[in-house]
């Protein structure tokens, strides 16, 4: 490709809204250009760095036996009624409706409409296992699109459903995408970690986030120093706490806090520390109530609420249930007295270990102190247990092991299923026995664009983008400084030719321009490998040649030229080889 006849809109200014470097250095170097907020248009540098992830990605999705299909990207809304899931979604769904007043919606993931297919389509053991995927458009109405195409509100998902006879089954297929998850972003040049996980919207339970480590990254990593494990933050354990040493409290006191309902005004009101306090939040969960205890320095984790109450959606309880609970205005819910009002009391270990806590009055605007767990509300009945509820932090442990936080991208996520969308939308099958079952599923995603933004992120200075050569959209640029002298224009273009009839994706810098900008386009939009054809060297019967990594270049024959960029070529491919 020549860039004179090339459509590369390179700019210096950024608009303020790119707050990280990836998102700055796409639209700098002319590979996407927003739209709205959280949709980009794709430039032709761009988008071939796209197509490249996604090639990876379908080669290795190919070569686990997964077959590819597309579904379509407007689906009808009854489908995710089935699945219960319009609920669950809540607003990140976009929603449209036909002419004819038909519900649609916008595909965010696709596990009914790949469910709603093998509900129809395989009847037979017979027909498993299968493993169905799609590179397509998701569309989420992100509530903060940010970070250009890290977290966008239209981006391609790579997207498999797998569906097996029985657990063995499962757990094989479930393999299958792990192990091609990390040749996929292996080949794609990142390093990652992969971390376990809780299943979030999509449910079922059983599953592992492939994360990008990088300071940028809206999600966290919790892991041992050795290595061993790790978790992201919603799944990251923690241990029991020793219980504090009882002290000499006297009995129950009533304080006046006056329309004073949060922690932050309780602490400033009563001298106190968030960690003298005990919070209680109250959730419903289908239909039950339950009543949550954390101290008031912690944050409850309502993942680990929910996997404690067996799955299953719950959220924070609205008003009148709250008043119902604990017959005061929120802001006021305590333990004392609460599991008569509640269905379920969950407590944290650290708010079951505290020696004494400030805790709500279940009555409007009133406060009591000198609470003693144990003494003053029970910690263990049939409906009462003290259990691991609240996210991880700095300081705290698992197993005696001190846990460490790192921040990450997430770029992939394979989750176990198991029956949760075949049971719901009938996708069953005729076992061996004759029987009928549910078919066992696992789903599998990786965020394209995410990939190339990640892959920015932690490989760039501050001249540009350094590209892996796997995903980089040319793999060497031909800088041809002094165009209007023939002699060496025609150096350029022997090489151009020589390089792509090698094979070698190659971009001839033909333009009428001044070196320097030359230079600082091809450092900008990261190619691995340029050659500098100019005048003095083509005179010396040489080029330079210069990886985007070094600060150095290499002076080498014209003739041998080609060759040797075939080489350095293949020289970074293996190093990225599977
Ligand atoms: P997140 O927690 O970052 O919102 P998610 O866990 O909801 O992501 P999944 O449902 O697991 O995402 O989707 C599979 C993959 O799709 C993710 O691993 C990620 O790479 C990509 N992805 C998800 N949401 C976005 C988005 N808004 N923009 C770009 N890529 C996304
Ligand atoms: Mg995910």
């Amino acid at each position: 490709m020549r860039l004179s006849e090339y459509f590369l809109p390179t700019v210096k200014e950024v608009p303020a809204e790119a707050e990280i470097v990836s998102h700055r250095l796409m639209i700098r170097a002319g590979l996407m250009r927003r739209l709205s907020s959280g949709t980009y248009n794709y430039l032709p540098l761009g988008l071939r760095s796209l197509q490249k992830v996604m090639n990876i990605v379908r080669e290795e999705m190919n070569r686990s036996g997964a077959l590819e299909i597309v579904v379509p990207i407007i689906q009808p809304a009854e489908l995710w009624q089935r699945s219960g899931r319009d609920v669950d979604y809540g607003e990140n769904l976009f929603h449209l409706k036909d002419r004819h007043g038909r519900e649609m919606v916008l595909v965010p993931t696709a596990e009914e409409v790949f469910t709603d297919l093998a509900a129809n389509e395989i009847k037979s053991y017979k027909q498993m296992p299968i493993n169905l995927y799609q590179i397509q458009f998701k569309f989420r109405d992100e509530f903060r699109p940010r970070f250009g195409v890290l977290r966008s509100r239209e981006f391609i998902m790579k997207d498999a459903y797998s569906f097996d006879v029985d657990a063995e089954g499962l757990h094989k297929s479930y393999m299958k995408m792990y192990d091609a998850y990390c040749r996929i972003f292996r080949r794609c040049g990142l390093e990652y970690v992969i971390v376990e996980a809780e299943s979030g919207e999509i449910g079922g339970s059983g599953s592992h986030q492939f994360t990008v480590p990088c300071e940028s990254g809206e999600d966290v990593t919790v892991f041992f120093e050795d290595g061993s494990r790790a978790w992201n933050l919603e799944k990251a354990p923690v241990d029991a706490m020793p219980k504090e040493k009882p002290k000499q409290v006297g009995q129950v006191e009533e304080v006046h806090t006056p329309q004073i309902g949060s922690i932050d005004d309780v602490c400033n009101f009563l001298k106190c520390k968030p960690k003298d306090l005990i919070k209680t939040l109250i959730f419903s969960a289908g239909g039950k109530t339950v009543a949550a205890l954390v101290r008031g320095d912690h944050e409850l984790n309502q993942e680990k609420l929910t996997q404690a109450l067996g799955g299953g959606h719950i959220e924070l309880a609205d008003a009148a249930t709250i008043e119902k609970a604990t017959g005061a205005k929120v802001g006021f819910a305590g333990p004392v007295g609460i599991a008569g009002n509640v269905d379920y009391v969950y407590i944290d270990y650290a708010a079951a270990a505290m020696a004494v806590a400030i805790t709500g009055a279940n009555k409007t605007d009133y406060h009591i102190r000198n609470v003693v767990p144990g003494r003053d509300f029970p910690l263990e009945g049939k409906n009462i247990k003290v259990v691991d509820l609240r996210i991880a932090s700095e300081g705290d442990s698992f197993e005696g092991k001190k846990l460490l936080f790192k921040k990450g991208i997430e770029v992939g996520q394979v989750f176990k299923l198991w029956t949760k969308y075949s049971d719901k939308l009938g996708a069953k099958f005729i076992d061996e026995k004759g029987e009928e079952k549910s078919s066992l599923m696992g789903c599998y995603g990786i965020g394209i664009n995410r990939i190339v933004a990640a892959a920015i992120e932690i490989s760039h200075d501050d001249d540009g983008i350094i590209f892996p050569v796997s995903i980089a959209p040319f793999e060497v640029i031909i800088t041809c400084i002094g165009q209007e002298d023939k002699k060496v224009a025609d150096v350029a273009e022997k090489i151009y030719h020589q390089l792509m009839e090698k094979g070698v994706e190659v971009l001839l810098d033909d333009r009428d321009l001044r070196a320097g900008v030359k230079f600082k386009d091809a450092d900008l939009i990261g190619i691995p490998v340029r050659v500098t054809v100019g005048k003095n060297s083509v005179e010396k019967g040489n080029v330079e040649i210069k990886l985007r990594t070094e600060k150095k270049s290499e002076t080498i024959e014209i003739e041998k030229s080609a060759e040797k960029v075939l080489a350095i070529i293949n020289g970074l491919k293996d190093k990225l080889k599977v």
